[in-house]
């Protein structure tokens, strides 16, 4: 079994601690245990950092995509090798699953090497002329270094997205991974440094969010900035970059509802949303949360969903048979409490679950809130952790205006048997995705992205490029 390192910086081709020697301690959420430490960058480090993106950046983009996709996919293949001992870093640092670690480790070599062929297709256009010696085109050019910053709750697969179209498209990237669980992004990285990535390509940091990407984002050097996390900091950053005039993508909160109709199969939509509800113990921008049911089949949905949440088997990841692991850090115990509490004040049912299990590890009791009031803050805040909302709605209107009550609009969730009200949903519900009678989200070669207070752009698909190119028009005129 692969031991658990202590993490180090990678600046400019080299894994080096932080200047200072400063270090970060990572805890197992399972067992609260010291487990390693990671460097942690101060102003010194950024700046060898930006002096290596920015000399890596000029390499890079006079590289081919064709040659950049040969190095990606040698990098997608030394992590699918790689992926058994990855994913135990993953579990130890993160707390999921092992299998749902592995799975997202493979997951993100299939991104890599989507991203590493549409590096291939980033085609500019011959615009007519209005004379007959005049070339006009536009021609895709790499945006310059970007700073990446990424969560916890996925902690390579935030950073592959970003990686990959970075680096597709000729960019350099400092990574600021997440200091919870900062070993798994490392070896990410490690697989394109052993694929023969030029040193300063990409950069890896750790160290205080704030510090790191205030200075990132104002720094001349980074033309580009992305970053996944919460609505509140995505804001603060966003603003940042619009100060000084940086591209940035957005990818933030959700609270996502999940419409079930009279006429649809409520079977299948508890097997597959209770499934997804405890992915990853529900730390997910993504998860299901506002279950909006008709009244008919209400009871049934409840009791169906509050059956399944009984048979989520919890533990430590790294063991056998465990369905869903502790909470990835300490802070989102009394997150969820309060959120628990305050919804039963306000006069919710709890028909399951509800509290910490133990006093060791992280552990959260699947959770299932029913009838709850809109005035409750998880009707409005992000839960954000295993537990579900399970109310009842008349008519599609009602349910269609409850979806789009709150800011956020990142996913979407319906079950129902009628093509009119499948018609309905897709076109009313204001959400950058919508899943409807399956579960379809976060393919590499489908959009994945929100609207509203849940940011801007997509990481998937074949517009996630685009966010890294800049559109240079070019106009010649014959001699
Ligand atoms: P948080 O808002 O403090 O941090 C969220 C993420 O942003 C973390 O990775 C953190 O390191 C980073 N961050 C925070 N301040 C930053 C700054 N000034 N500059 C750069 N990065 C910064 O919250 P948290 O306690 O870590 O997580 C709780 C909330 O964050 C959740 O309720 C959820 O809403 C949100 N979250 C969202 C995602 C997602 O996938 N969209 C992932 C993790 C957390």
């Amino acid at each position: 079994m692969a031991h658990y390192p202590d993490i180090l910086l990678h600046i400019d081709g080299a894994w080096r601690p932080a200047r200072s020697g400063k270090t970060i301690p990572v805890i197992d959420p399972a067992n609260e245990e010291t487990i390693g430490q990671v460097a942690w960058a101060e102003v010194e480090d950024l700046n060898e950092a930006l002096a290596a993106a920015e000399k890596g950046f000029k390499t890079w983009r006079a590289t081919s995509a064709f040659d950049r996709a040969q190095v990606m996919r040698s990098a997608a293949a030394l992590l699918r090798e790689r992926a058994g001992d990855i994913a135990f870093l993953m579990t130890r640092e993160q707390g999921k699953p092992l299998a749902q670690s592995k799975g997202e480790i493979l997951g993100a070599a299939d991104i890599i090497e989507w991203f590493a062929e549409e590096g291939k297709r980033a085609y500019g256009q011959i615009i007519p002329p209005r004379a007959p010696d005049v070339t006009q085109m536009t021609v895709k050019l790499p945006v310059g270094p970007v700073a990446a910053f990424t969560p916890w709750n996925f902690p390579i697969n935030q950073v592959v997205r970003k990686l990959s179209a970075a680096l597709t498209t000729g960019c350099s990237i400092i990574v600021k991974a997440p200091e919870e669980t900062p070993a798994s992004p490392a070896e990410l990285i490690r697989c394109f440094v052993d694929a023969g990535l030029p040193a300063g390509v990409v950069n890896l940091v750790y160290g205080v969010p704030s510090v790191i990407s205030e200075y990132l984002i104002a720094h001349p050097v980074i033309r580009k900035m992305s970053f996944t996390g919460s609505t509140p900091v995505g804001k603060m950053l966003a603003a940042l970059a619009g100060q000084h005039m940086k591209r940035a993508t957005m990818e933030l909160g959700g609270h996502a509802p999940v419409i079930v109709t009279d006429d649809a199969d409520v079977e299948r939509a508890v097997a597959i949303m209770s499934a997804s509800k405890y992915r990853n113990a529900g730390q997910v921008c993504v998860s299901p949360t506002r279950f909006l049911v008709q009244e008919r089949v209400a009871d049934q949905f409840l009791d169906g969903f509050v059956a399944a949440s009984k048979t989520i088997k919890v533990g430590n990841g790294l063991e056998a048979g465990v369905d869903m692991g502790p909470l990835a850090n300490e802070r989102r115990i009394p997150a969820i409490e309060s959120l628990v509490a305050d919804a039963l004040e306000h006069g919710a049912r709890l028909a399951t679950g509800g509290h910490r299990i133990g006093n060791r590890g992280y552990f959260f009791e699947p959770t299932v809130l029913a009838d709850v009031p809109l005035s409750a803050r998880i009707m409005n805040d992000e839960p954000f952790g295993p537990v579900s909302i399970i109310n009842r709605f008349h008519d599609l209107d009602e349910a269609i205006n409850e979806a789009n009550r709150l800011p956020f609009g990142l996913a979407a969730y319906a079950f129902t048997g009628s093509e009119r009200s499948a018609h309905r949903l897709a076109s009313e519900v204001e959400s950058g995705m919508i899943s409807i009678n399956h579960l379809g989200l976060a393919l590499p070669e489908v959009p994945f992205g929100g609207i509203k207070d849940s940011g801007y752009g997509t990481e998937g698909g074949s517009e996630a490029i685009e966010a890294y190119l800049e559109t240079r028009f070019v106009t010649r005129k014959s001699v």
